[in-house]
């Protein structure tokens, strides 16, 4: 096993489908136009880790069949979309009895204390509450046989985290790309990268905007994430050029990884 990616969730953070609407990639009954929040999980032999909590982390989770065991949890910024979820790692600090670890930059913790004060307060015996660690983001991260190396990237004005662990990077929420990031994001087996929709956007990177990215960083396959409606996944994928795809919900991609390489930083 190298390093495995499944994609929990490549939505938007309204979801597809979108609440009152009835458009043709709302209402269709292809699943791969059913998308929900956006979510990320990682799995090298050693080491199991998600990237966000969305509100619907604990289906994706089950969905997948990735519920048996999770070693941290990552948060790229606290917009409600990558955060809503975090209550559901009670599922498993309660059979586990041992904090879950989450890392983020200090600025997101401050704002994941506030949202999630209940979690320190005191409660009577029997009563579930998640146990969680709030951890400050080393640079790298080794998480057993997983080193994660935090690269820094804007949404809009938003500085907010993207990840590259081997030779993959995920890279959502993301209107701007800093020139030492963009160097660090060379030479990947697989990029997952922010697509919002085909009309510009102030804060994320339109599909035009995503794929020049791409075409440009030259990796070995690519997927878009954080899609809204506007794109339907059969008729956009037929659209782009070879190794660049719409992501869907629990799309598994599988690519080799070097663990010596990597521990010997
Ligand atoms: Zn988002
Ligand atoms: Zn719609
Ligand atoms: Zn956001």
């Amino acid at each position: 096993m190298g390093l495995r990616i499944t994609v929990l969730g490549c939505g938007t953070s309204m979801g597809v489908p979108q609440i009152g609407c009835r458009c043709a990639v709302c209402t269709s009954s292809d699943p791969r136009n059913h998308r929900t929040r956006p979510a990320i999980h990682l799995a090298t032999p050693q080491a199991r880790v998600v990237i966000d909590a969305p509100p619907e982390l604990r289906l994706q989770l089950i969905q997948t069949g990735l519920d048996d065991h999770l070693d941290a949890l990552l948060i790229t910024h606290t917009h409600a979309d990558h955060i809503m979820g975090l209550d559901d790692v009670r599922g498993f600090t309660l059979r586990t009895r041992t904090p879950m670890p989450v890392y983020a930059e200090s600025s997101a913790l401050d704002d994941l204390k506030r949202v999630f004060r209940y979690v320190f307060f005191p409660y009577p015996p029997g009563v579930s509450i998640p146990q969680i660690q709030f951890l400050e983001l080393p640079n790298p991260l080794q998480i057993g046989d997983m080193r994660i190396e935090p690269l820094r990237v804007f949404h809009g004005e938003m500085p907010v985290l993207a990840f590259r662990v081997g030779n993959f990077a995920y890279v959502t929420d993301v209107s701007y790309i800093p020139p030492e990031t963009f160097e660090r994001l060379q030479g990947l087996d697989l990029l997952i990268l922010d697509a919002l929709r085909r009309e510009p956007h102030p804060t994320h990177f339109n599909l035009e905007q995503a794929l020049a990215v791409a075409q440009s960083l030259q990796p070995k396959h690519t997927l878009f994430t954080h899609l809204t409606h506007d794109l339907e996944y059969s008729q956009t994928n037929a659209e782009l050029p070879e190794g660049m795809e719409l992501a869907y919900d629990g799309q598994v991609v599988e690519i080799p990884y070097e663990v010596s390489e990597l521990q010997s930083v």
